[in-house]
């Protein structure tokens, strides 16, 4: 997707400090962040949002999933992190490549709503 900013991070077009990179994910710092720690994990596949998901993308999907917990251990979410996907514009996504905020290193996350 040539105008896609993720996809642009994917190509290095955009330079951004990508924090863990392998063959089908990378993940990186937001750029505006809500928390001490805001990362977000990306596919490298152009995928727009999870409503664009498909069966293919299966192990994909569970791989995000399970990345989570190890990029929010790696940095310092011992006590816990929240994630977050936004959906299409009723959801408040801004950005249509599919993304995982992963949320935390502060006390009260409860008491925090994600703008959008
Ligand atoms: P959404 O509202 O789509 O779920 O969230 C998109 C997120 O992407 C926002 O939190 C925004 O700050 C972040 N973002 C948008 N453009 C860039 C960028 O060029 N670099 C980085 N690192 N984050 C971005
Ligand atoms: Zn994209």
């Amino acid at each position: 997707m040539d105008n896609c900013i993720f996809c642009k991070i994917v190509r290095d077009e955009i330079p951004t400090k990508k924090i863990y990179e392998d063959d089908d994910v990378i993940a990186f710092n937001d750029i505006n962040p809500a928390a001490p720690v805001h990362i977000l994990l990306i596919p490298k596949l152009h995928i727009a949002s999870l409503s664009e998901t498909e069966e293919s993308h299966l192990n994909l999907l569970g791989k995000m999933l399970l990345l989570i917990p190890k990029l929010a251990k790696d940095h310092g979410c011992t006590d816990g992190y929240r994630t977050i996907i936004n959906t299409g514009r009723v959801g408040g996504q801004e950005v249509l490549h599919l993304h995982i905020h992963i949320i935390g290193g502060k006390e009260r996350l409860s008491a925090m709503i994600h703008r959008g």
